[in-house]
């Protein structure tokens, strides 16, 4: 028992944790690392398969599993939610539980099921995979898909994934459900298990964590937090956003900001901020979204949000949307200048978003990572950009947005 305790290598993921992403991949989580194939196997195959009694049988032995290395050097990691603050209590259980070959009799308690890329979004950032918006454009200008759920995947989604969850959620087993998807506030089957479990009044054992674009808070008449979460054991809101104003809705389609600020407000109004319930924002620095910068953290504070952040440094799907598309020089410019602007005000969100500024200058640029192609690979995104671009002729434009910084301008001129 203590012995766990003092195990630095474990995680009660595999023990207590169902994740499928888009793709129908089962893994331990969604921050995991492994070289998996589709697999469309059912829970009852995966989750005492050999690779995750060998994942157990590692943790068990204070071993770190490849696929959980750089989750487990975080701070504030995944590792920690699962073993600290959603089932801390199980550390003692794990060991009475497993079995030699790393079977174990624990269920999962926890659903993190992808089961959807219905979402009414086009962001730039994004694709097929995580939006049928995108699935539908594509489909009508004939794009020809580089990522798209076939229909296999699709089938094992409705027919094995939807109805496993269900039937974890009418058996009570569920302690736990991060919706995200795809856009779940979107999603008839996510309005339907919630009314369930407020009926049932199983709701008041759930945990029920969103990765949401907050674009819609109300399903028949009913209100997300007035019918729904005010039932709940607690709730965790993580509002995306890539910038404020014209510039998110450049980035976003399908956004409308006026709207959005209004549903963020109502959703802080009926949170009480205690371990239990929260909202913070949870931002996707663009190359254009970098131009607004000082507008996102001037909303975020004026709100006494916590922000979380990532920076594109997808290369593959619209290059132009990061940051690392740009020439090294006017790259590590832009940075510098970024951080001088944040520094005199140094709060906790400037320092880290500071921290990950800096970072970003170790990364290698499309330039360094495809020496011999990155000028073609650039020209054709731009090429793209701009077709999206007319499409949306009422939209700024991303040279409209960057126009405010000579050197990238002319860059993009050159183009
Ligand atoms: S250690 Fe991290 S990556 Fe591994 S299973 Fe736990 S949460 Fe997931």
């Amino acid at each position: 028992m203590d012995n766990n305790c003092q195990n630095k290598a474990i995680c009660l993921a595999p023990w207590t944790h169902a994740f499928v992403d888009l793709n129908g991949i089962r893994r331990l989580c969604s921050e995991s690392r492994e070289e998996l194939q589709p697999n469309l196997t059912t829970l009852a195959e995966y989750w005492n398969s050999g690779y995750v009694k060998n994942i157990r049988k590692q943790m068990l032995n204070g071993e770190i599993p490849a696929a959980c290395i750089d989750c487990q050097k975080k701070k504030d990691s995944h590792k920690d939610y699962f073993s600290k603050k959603l089932s801390s209590n199980l550390l003692y259980e794990i060991e009475r539980n497993t079995m030699e070959d790393g079977s174990t009799t624990l269920k999962p308690l926890s659903y993190d099921y992808r089961i959807s890329n219905k979402c009414n979004f086009k962001c730039r950032s994004c694709n097929e995979i995580f939006s049928s918006s995108w699935e539908l454009e594509n489909n009508l200008h004939n794009i020809p898909s580089t990522y798209k759920i076939n229909g296999e995947v699709k089938a094992f989604q409705k027919d094995i994934l939807e109805k496993e969850f269900v039937e974890a959620i009418k058996a009570g087993a569920i302690e736990e459900i991060h919706w995200t998807g795809g856009e779940p506030l979107k999603w008839d089957l996510h309005w339907q298990v919630m009314q369930f479990l407020v009926d049932s009044e199983l709701a008041k054992n759930v945990f029920v964590r969103y990765t949401t674009n907050l674009s819609n808070l109300d399903w028949k008449g009913r209100n997300l937090f007035d019918e729904y979460l005010v039932h709940f054991k607690g709730f965790q809101i993580r509002a995306s956003l890539y910038a404020t104003g014209d510039i998110g809705e450049y980035l976003r389609t399908g956004m409308t900001w006026d709207k959005w600020v209004y549903n963020l407000d109502y959703a802080i109004a009926n949170t009480k901020k205690d371990k239990n319930q929260e909202v913070l924002l949870e931002i996707l620095f663009t190359l254009p979204g970098l131009f607004d910068l000082p507008q996102i953290i001037k909303f975020a504070s004026q709100r006494d949000l916590k922000l979380e952040y990532k920076i594109y440094e997808d290369l593959e799907n619209l290059p132009l949307m990061s940051p690392l598309c740009l020439p090294r020089d006017i790259l590590e410019l832009l940075i510098d200048n970024h951080t001088k602007l944040l520094f005199p005000e140094a709060s906790v969100n400037n320092l880290r978003i500071i921290k990950e500024l800096i970072a970003l200058k170790k990364k290698r640029t499309l330039q360094e990572s495809y020496p011999d192609e990155w000028l073609m690979i650039l020209k054709k995104s731009k090429e793209h950009l701009l077709t999206l671009e007319s499409r949306n002729p009422n939209q700024l434009a991303f040279s409209q947005i960057i126009k405010t910084n000579v050197m990238i301008s002319s860059w993009w001129d050159d183009i």
